[in-house]
C-alpha cells in the first residue's frame, strides 16, 4: 500500500523499514525527516517529552527507537525534536528519563549544566542548523556538583584544576540561594536558560515562535521531571 510517507522511505533506502513492519507499528514514531510525528513546534516536543518522562516515572517505559531498524533509519541522516541540556551525573541521562531513542535528542551534558561558549555553540548546532523546536534545561536534585560547589563557597576554600571553574560559573545562583542547595539548581537553571535566551542566534528563533526553551527539574526520588521557567 503505497502512500506518500511509504513512497519517500523507499526513495531513501529504508526498503528494510518497511518489510519489517513500519507501517503497522503506528504507536512509535519512526522519523525519518520531519514526517507528521516528528514534533516540529516547541510545544509538541515539550509535550512528547513529558509523556516519555510520565511513563519512565511510572516504571512503564516503552524504551522506542532503540533497534536495529531505527539505527538503520537514521544512519545517514538526524533531526530530532529537543535538546536536552543536563548534568553528568550517572542518574539522569536523557533519553532514559524522557524515554526516548536513538536520533531523538541532542544530549548535551557537563557538571551541573554549566555552560561556556563551547557548551553554547553544541546547544545551538541543533537550533540553529537542523531547526529543532526546543530546548530544555535540566537541573536535577541533589547535584553533586551544585553540592561541592556551596560546600566552597561557604567555606571559602578553592576546588583543583578547573573543578574551581565549575564553582566559579555557580556562584551567582549560591549567592541568589543563600546557599540553599536545592533553591541553587533551581535558580542556576532559571539563569541558564535566560543566558540562552539572550543569545544572538537562539533570541531571534523565539521571537519567530520556532524555538522555546524551558528550565526544568528532575527528582531522583520520583523520577518525574517539572517545568521550572
Ligand atoms: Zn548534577
Amino acid at each position: 500500500m503505497p502512500n506518500k510517507i511509504f513512497s519517500r522511505r523507499t526513495m531513501l533506502g529504508a526498503t528494510g523499514l518497511a518489510a519489517g513492519g513500519l507501517l503497522l507499528d503506528g504507536g512509535a514514531a519512526h522519523g525519518r525527516t520531519r514526517d507528521a510525528r516528528r514534533p516540529a513546534a516547541p510545544d509538541e516536543a515539550w509535550a512528547k517529552l513529558r509523556e516519555g518522562n510520565r511513563r519512565w516515572a511510572a516504571g512503564a517505559a516503552i524504551h522506542p527507537h532503540q533497534d536495529q531498524a531505527r539505527r538503520s533509519e537514521v544512519a545517514q541522516k538526524q533531526d530530532p525534536y529537543a535538546v536536552v541540556v543536563s548534568c553528568i551525573d550517572s542518574r539522569v541521562g536523557p533519553e532514559l528519563i524522557f524515554d526516548a531513542g536513538l536520533g531523538d535528542l541532542f544530549s548535551v551534558r557537563s557538571a551541573a549544566q554549566t555552560i561556556d561558549p563551547l557548551v553554547s555553540g553544541a546547544i545551538e548546532y541543533g537550533p540553529v542548523e537542523l531547526g529543532t523546536p526546543l530546548i530544555v534545561v535540566l537541573g536535577h536534585q541533589r547535584c553533586g556538583a551544585v553540592t561541592a560547589a556551596a560546600h566552597a563557597l561557604s567555606e571559602g576554600t578553592r576546588l583543583p584544576g578547573d573543578l574551581q571553574r565549575i564553582v566559579e560559573d555557580l556562584r551567582p545562583a549560591y549567592k541568589s540561594a543563600r546557599g540553599d542547595v536545592d533553591r541553587m539548581i533551581r535558580i542556576h537553571t532559571t539563569r541558564t536558560v535566560a543566558e540562552l535566551k539572550d543569545g544572538k542566534l537562539l533570541g531571534p528563533r523565539i521571537a519567530r515562535g520556532r524555538l522555546k526553551i524551558v528550565g526544568a527539574y528532575y527528582s531522583l526520588d520520583t523520577g518525574l521531571v517539572s517545568r521550572v521557567v
